[in-house]
C-alpha cells in the first residue's frame, strides 16, 4: 500500500474508493505483492531444486490459488475439502500435498483415489496405509523433532506435547511400521509453527532430518514445512529468506552429497505467501468515549477477523480517510457481544464516523477463519489483480445465514 495524492493506494486504485464500490466491511489483496512473495522465496532458493506448496488453509478462495497456481506454486491442504478446492482450481493431484492430522483412514483413502501426495502424521494411520496400499502408494511421513518455535505454543507444533508428527523419539518404531508393511516413503516432512525467528532455527530442524534421512533411501524430497516470519509491527523480526537460502541451501546440499543423490527441497508457506498482500477494511460506526479510552466501534468484529482474540496477535490499523488528521489514541473495537478488540491504546490519525480504516497483514487467516457468530454476514473478497479490482467472493445475504437450516412445525 502506498500514500500517493493524500489516498491510500493498492497498484494506484484508492482503498476508500474500492470500499464505496463494493461496501465494507471488505477484505482486499493486492495480487502483485502474493507474486512477489513467491518469487522472492524462489530466487532465494535459485540453487536448488525447490517446491513451494502454499499452504491453503491461510487464504483459500479459488481465486488466489488459480494466482499460485499461475505462476508456478504447489499447494498443501489439511483437509479433502481444501484438495478438492485445489482440484477445482486446476492443480494436478500430483502438485497437492495432503497434510492431515488426526483425520479418518476413510478421509486418508479418498486423498489417495483423488491422487494427493498423503503426508501421514502418525503410526496408527501409517499402519492401516501399509497393510492396504504396502508400496503401490508412495507417501511422506510428517516428523516432530521437538524443536521450540518461537514462544506462543498455540501457535508452535514441534514441541514435546504438540500433537503434530511422529515423534522422532518413535524411529525405532516408525521404522519397524514401513519395513514390515513394505511402504514407499518418498519424502520427509516437518513443520515446527509459524513462528521461526530465523536461519538457525531452520538448520537445527534441518539437521535433524539429514540425521534420519538415511533410513529412508527412497526420498525425493525433503519437506521443511514453513515458519517463515513475516512482519506485523514495525521493527518485527522477520525471516530473512536471502540469508535462509545460504544457508539452509549449502547445508542441503551437503546433505544430498552424502545421501548419494540431489533431493527436491519443498516448503509450506502460508502467511508468508498472503499475510502482508491482504487488507481488512471496515468503517467507524461510533466513536465512544468513556473513563478508560476512546473506543473506536467499527462494522465488523472477531467474526471476521479471530487473530486479535484468539492469538493475541497484533494487527496494525490506520485510518485511511483522513491521511492528514491529528494523530489521537484509539481502542480499536468490533460489534460482537463479547469482548473484541481488534486494538488497544493505537495512534490513528483522527477518526470521525463513517471513517474506513484499514487493518494490516489480514491476507492469512482471516477470511479463511471468519465465522456467522452473532448471525452476520461474512464479507466480500476483493483481488487487485493487474490495476483492477475483481470481485472474488460476494458479501453474503440473510440466505446464506439460513441456509442448511431446517424450521421444524412446532
Ligand atoms: C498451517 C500450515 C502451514 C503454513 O504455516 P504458515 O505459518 O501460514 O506459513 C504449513 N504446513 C502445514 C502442515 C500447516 O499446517
Amino acid at each position: 500500500m502506498d500514500i500517493k495524492n493524500n489516498t491510500y493506494q493498492v497498484q494506484g486504485l484508492d482503498l476508500v474508493k474500492v470500499v464505496k464500490e463494493f461496501d465494507s466491511p471488505l477484505y482486499v489483496y493486492d495480487a502483485d505483492k502474493i507474486v512477489s512473495q513467491l518469487q522472492k522465496l524462489k530466487n532465494a532458493f535459485s540453487n536448488q531444486k525447490i517446491r513451494v506448496k502454499y499452504a491453503v488453509k491461510a487464504l483459500s478462495n479459488i481465486s488466489i490459488l488459480k494466482l499460485l497456481k499461475k505462476h508456478g506454486a504447489g499447494v498443501d491442504v489439511v483437509s479433502v475439502q481444501e484438495a478438492k478446492l485445489a482440484l477445482k482450481a486446476g492443480f494436478e493431484p500430483g502438485d497437492i500435498l495432503f497434510t492431515p492430522n488426526c483425520v479418518s483412514f476413510e478421509e486418508i483413502q479418498q486423498g489417495v483415489d483423488m491422487g494427493l501426495m498423503i503426508n501421514i502424521d502418525n503410526i496408527s494411520i501409517l499402519e492401516q496405509f501399509g497393510h492396504k496400499y504396502r508400496n503401490s502408494v508412495p507417501c511422506c511421513v510428517r516428523l516432530n523433532p521437538h524443536i521450540m518455535a518461537g514462544g506462543n505454543t498455540k501457535i508452535s507444533t514441534g514441541h514435546v506435547d504438540s500433537k503434530f508428527g511422529i515423534s522422532i523419539y518413535q524411529l525405532p518404531h516408525l521404522l519397524r511400521v514401513i519395513k514390515t508393511t513394505n511402504i514407499d516413503v518418498i519424502g520427509l516432512h516437518m513443520h515446527t509453527g509459524s513462528d521461526i525467528l530465523d536461519a538457525d532455527v531452520f538448520l537445527k530442524v534441518a539437521e535433524i532430518l539429514y540425521g534420519v534421512a538415511r533410513e529412508f533411501p527412497n526420498l525425493e524430497f525433503v519437506d521443511f514445512g514453513s515458519g517463515f516470519k513475516v512482519g506485523y509491527k514495525e521493527n518485527d523480526i522477520t525471516t530473512n529468506v536471502y540469508d535462509l537460502g545460504v544457508k539452509l541451501g549449502k547445508s542441503f546440499d551437503d546433505f544430498c552429497e552424502t545421501y548419494g543423490r540431489k533431493l527436491e527441497m519443498w516448503f509450506e508457506p502460508g502467511k508468508y505467501l498472503v499475510s502482508e498482500s491482504g487488507y481488512f477494511l471496515v468503517r467507524a460506526n461510533v466513536i465512544k468515549t468513556t473513563p478508560a479510552t476512546v473506543f473506536v466501534g467499527v462494522d465488523s468484529g472477531m467474526n471476521h477477523l479471530l487473530r486479535p482474540m484468539m492469538y493475541d496477535a497484533y494487527h496494525e490499523i490506520i485510518n485511511i480517510s483522513n491521511p492528514k488528521g491529528i494523530q489521537r489514541v484509539y481502542s480499536i473495537v468490533g460489534y460482537i457481544c463479547e469482548t473484541d478488540t481488534f486494538g488497544w491504546d493505537r495512534k490513528l490519525n483522527e477518526v470521525r464516523e463513517g471513517d474506513i480504516l484499514a487493518i494490516k497483514n489480514a491476507g492469512a487467516y482471516g477470511f479463511s477463519m471468519s465465522s456467522n457468530y452473532n448471525s452476520r454476514y461474512r464479507p466480500a473478497e476483493v483481488l487487485i489483480y493487474e490495476g483492477k479490482a475483481h470481485l472474488i467472493r460476494e458479501r453474503e445475504t440473510m440466505e446464506d445465514i439460513l441456509r442448511n437450516q431446517v424450521e421444524i412445525d412446532l
